[in-house]
């Protein structure tokens, strides 16, 4: 049971419940064993389940098929699906990053065409940034779209996207500016593209983890996108990408909760049965205090994601750097508590007969995937610097608190201020 509960409003934790039950009741062993073999390429079964229950995009109007909930209840719930690893989790909250763009910048059309069959499980969306010459260079997009007036012409590659194997349609970040002086931020658009003729997927990656989730490589031959799928302004991609990295960051943090709660849980008990110089390794402090620091590290997660959701539910300004700050420390942790989860177990936590593997696997795409976390902490220092920077008295100037804080010729910052102190 996670220590944020008491937090929870009842929506959220009716809606948690009911993903916990999902997760432990509806999901067969063998199905997540086939997507781990890659026996299975796309994970359209779970998605109708979660379909079938309604628990998809559950922060959107009901009128788009959500519940009019909120983000901490979306939160909530992506916490409870983590523990079924990445190819099913980033299928649970794909809807919540392609709907965040179809609900702020999307056209009625666009909601009733593509945001409503999405939460009824009858489409499914996949999200494509990066390319092939670089994906945290994003404003350096080199795919393109011609705008032919009624439709653009697309051309252009795309690579690692999840759920390109089986999406029925794709948000795509294109160039649509060709000015040579153009500034990066109004050079590229975001458009709808249908999976058609033209649109090529090839599914061939061998990946260390998150398989069944249908990465591939989108390549765009002369695709004929019509202008009404055109999502935003016109060369206003920024806009839009700016907006989703809140969506992105926070539903990469969210499900991490569930896959440390799930391997701690197996280290637990693993370490309360297996015994070594005649008595349980748990009680070994070597190996309690292991489990201390990875609970820890859980509730300090959970506590950042659900502060995330609630600066996402107020649209407080630091939002951006919150989410990148959470998603940073959640899937680090993550990482972190696999890997103290396989050292609890010892040698048996190196095999499959534990799934302590599978969620390191997947644990290491979390730090790259949805930006990497080095650029998310290009995020969060920039604006932190711009914010202490600006706010010269708010805050009391501890500065001045040393014992010897006037002495003015040792507080030397380049050549020019040593010259002086002299
Ligand atoms: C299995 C999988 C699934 C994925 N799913 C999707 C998806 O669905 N949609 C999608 O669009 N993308 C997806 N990605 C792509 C993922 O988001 C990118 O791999 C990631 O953003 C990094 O881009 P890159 O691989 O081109 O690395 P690069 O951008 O080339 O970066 C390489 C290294 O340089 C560092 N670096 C680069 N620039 C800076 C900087 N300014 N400051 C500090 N360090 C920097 C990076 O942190 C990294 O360590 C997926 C990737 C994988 C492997």
């Amino acid at each position: 049971m996670s220590l944020f509960e008491f937090l929870l409003d009842a929506d959220a934790r009716n809606v948690a419940t009911e993903a916990r039950e999902l997760a432990r009741n509806e999901v067969d062993p063998q199905y997540l064993k086939a997507l781990d073999r890659d026996e299975v390429k796309f994970p359209r079964e779970i998605y109708q389940k979660y379909a079938a229950r309604n628990l998809l995009g559950i922060r959107f109007p009901k009128e788009y098929g959500g519940r009019g909930l909120n983000w901490i209840s979306a939160v909530a719930a992506h916490a409870e699906i983590g523990c079924l690893g990445n190819a099913c989790g980033c299928a649970f909250i794909m809807p919540d990053i392609v709907g965040e763009a179809l609900m702020r910048f999307g056209t009625e059309d666009q909601r009733q065409k593509y945001l409503k069959p999405m939460l009824e499980g009858r489409l499914m969306s996949a999200e494509a940034l990066t390319e092939p010459r670089g994906g945290s260079d994003f404003f350096g997009a080199t795919s393109k779209a011609e705008d032919r007036g009624d439709h653009f012409l697309v051309n252009g590659q795309k690579r690692f996207v999840v759920g390109a194997e089986g999406a029925d349609f794709f948000l795509v970040y294109v160039r649509t500016n060709f000015e040579p002086d153009a500034h990066p931020y109004q050079r590229i658009s975001t458009l709808i593209i249908d999976r058609s003729p033209g649109v090529e997927v090839s599914y061939l990656y061998g990946l260390l983890g998150t398989r069944g989730g249908g990465t591939g490589r989108l390549t765009f031959r002369n695709v004929r996108v019509p202008r009404e799928n055109l999502v935003g302004p016109l060369h206003g991609g920024a806009l839009v990408f700016n907006r989703m990295m809140v969506p992105e960051r926070l539903c990469s943090a969210s499900p991490a909760i569930g896959g440390m709660r799930a391997v701690l849980e197996i280290a637990a008990r693993y370490s309360d049965r297996r015994m070594a110089f005649g008595r349980p390794i748990r009680k070994f402090q070597a190996v309690n205090t292991m489990l201390a620091r990875g609970v820890t590290l859980m509730d300090a997660s959970a506590g950042m994601v659900y502060q995330a959701a609630l600066a996402a539910d107020r649209d407080d300004p630091r939002l951006r750097r919150i989410v990148s700050e959470t998603k940073r420390f959640a899937t680090d942790s993550l990482w972190e508590v696999a890997n103290i989860a396989m050292q609890i177990l010892g040698g048996i936590g190196y095999t499959d007969v534990y799934p302590v593997e599978r969620f390191l696997r997947d644990a290491r795409l979390t730090q790259i995937w949805t930006g990497t976390n080095e650029i998310m902490d290009q995020l969060t220092q920039h604006e932190y610097y711009q914010e202490v920077l600006a706010e010269k008295d708010k805050y009391r100037d501890t500065e001045k608190d040393a014992l010897n804080a006037d002495v003015r010729h040792e507080k030397i910052f380049d050549d020019e201020g040593m010259w002086l102190a002299q």
